[in-house]
């Protein structure tokens, strides 16, 4: 004897990495798959139609500078990443610009207070889904403190930078790119 049919499973697959499930406009279920007038397969509302695009998200980070010469990095004490070490940084908020995002992720995951210098690059990560945004940048304030997502804070001498246990590709490449300068170069302290 037939019973109800199961309700649809949606799941992130390849495919449809978000596996979206009900229209936030009339809370039908969503649809994954081509739509008229669309270039690729996108989330749609059979009901009322709505599309909901998907987009990466920008990560804005730094590489804050403990003068005279050493590098202020994090652990991660969240995954992806935990236990590993990367450059304080997070999701930038609507209603802020990289600049004060930036400042801010690095006061709450460090405690310190920096002033940004240039930007050391701009890395695509098509897998993960996000645009990472990473300036130098300068201590001139706080004192380092943990948080849920820090696991310990440390200011390395570039001769001492834990290359082995990086959290991400785009760590890497953002102190590498840091240390290549020039436009990693930090702000230069000059005496006098
Ligand atoms: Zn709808």
């Amino acid at each position: 004897m037939p019973g109800e049919p199961p309700a649809r499973q949606v799941r992130a697959t390849r495919r449809d990495p978000i596996g979206m499930r009900y229209c936030a406009n009339c809370g039908s279920e969503i649809r994954f798959g081509p739509v008229p007038g669309e270039s690729r397969e996108r989330h749609a509302c059979p009901v009322c139609q709505a599309i909901f695009y998907q987009n990466p998200k920008i990560v804005v980070a730094t590489l804050p500078l403990l003068p005279p010469d050493r590098l202020v990095l994090i652990r991660r004490g969240i995954e992806p990443g935990y236990g590993l070490w990367g450059y304080p940084g997070g999701f930038l908020e609507l209603g802020e610009t990289v600049e004060e995002g930036a400042v801010r992720e690095t006061w709450e995951e460090t405690g310190y207070e920096v002033e940004l210098g240039p930007s050391v690059g701009i890395y695509s990560r098509p897998q993960a889904g996000v645009v990472v945004l990473v300036f130098a940048a300068r201590v001139i304030g706080g004192a380092p403190r943990l948080s849920p997502e820090t696991l310990e804070v440390r200011a390395f001498a570039p001769a001492e930078l834990p290359w082995s246990e990086l959290a991400f590709p785009t760590v890497r490449q953002a102190l590498q790119d840091w240390l290549a300068g020039p436009r990693g170069r930090p702000p230069q302290t000059v005496a006098g």
